[in-house]
């Protein structure tokens, strides 16, 4: 199958489980391709994640749009992404946000994100190389935070980073499987909903599993 039909057979899978058609838009003009090696790029639309490199995975894209759809980005948002990877799910959060803050701990997938997102010109992304501590409290507080890793519990740090009424979406669970939680800080504390199970690759650092 040539890769603009498995795009459309993929986008039309998403468009029926994904109910906000801005998330399906986005999904829609971002090509994935784009941040996969040659070798990978004939898999772009297939429905899973694919090895980036340095042991990480781009994200599966039916993943990514449950994810972004919680945060329920509206465009005038300030958005914090942990784990950028390959870059692919910051462009997307910068078709639907006005100001992505996205944070990588290796330093050369932080770089060809950085010029894949360039190239594609998102001019509305920040790319940082953080190690150490978890967020970016820098630029906090943020609408809405996702993290692209597992954790092994939600991290009050970034509870911390987000506005009231704020969303923080992030795979919570053991290392092998984790359940996606959305949470919202609400008055002095936060509600949360579990939105299913998933497999990511491990956060690492503070707020992470022993290495
Ligand atoms: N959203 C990415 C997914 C990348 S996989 C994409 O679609 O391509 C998760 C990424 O999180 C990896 O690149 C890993 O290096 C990074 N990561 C893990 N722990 C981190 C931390 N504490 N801070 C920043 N990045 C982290």
């Amino acid at each position: 199958m040539d890769l603009e039909r498995a795009r459309d057979s993929l986008i039309r899978s998403l468009d029926r489980d994904i109910a906000d058609k801005r998330v399906i838009e986005a999904m829609w003009r971002v090509p994935r391709e784009v941040f996969l090696s040659p070798e990978q790029k004939h898999l772009a639309y297939d429905d899973r994640p694919l090895s980036i490199g340095h042991g990480q995975t781009i994200s599966q894209p039916y993943i990514v749009a449950l994810m972004v759809q919680a945060l329920e980005l509206r465009g005038d948002e300030k958005v914090l992404e942990l784990g950028t990877g390959s870059g692919y799910v910051a462009a997307i959060l910068a078709e639907l946000a006005r100001k992505v803050i996205t944070v990588e701990c290796i330093p050369e997938l932080a770089q060809s994100a950085e010029l894949v997102l360039d190239g594609l010109g998102y001019s509305n992304v920040k790319v940082c190389t953080a190690r150490g501590i978890l967020g970016y409290p820098e630029d906090a507080p943020y609408d809405a935070i996702l993290v692209s890793a597992g954790a092994p519990d939600v991290p009050q740090v970034l509870i911390e980073q987000l506005v009231l009424n704020g969303r923080l979406v992030i795979p919570v669970g053991s290392r092998w499987q984790q359940e996606l939680l959305k949470i919202t800080r609400v008055g002095k504390g936060t509600r949360v909903e579990n939105l299913g199970g998933c497999y990511f690759v491990p956060l690492v650092g503070e707020g992470a599993w022993e290495e």
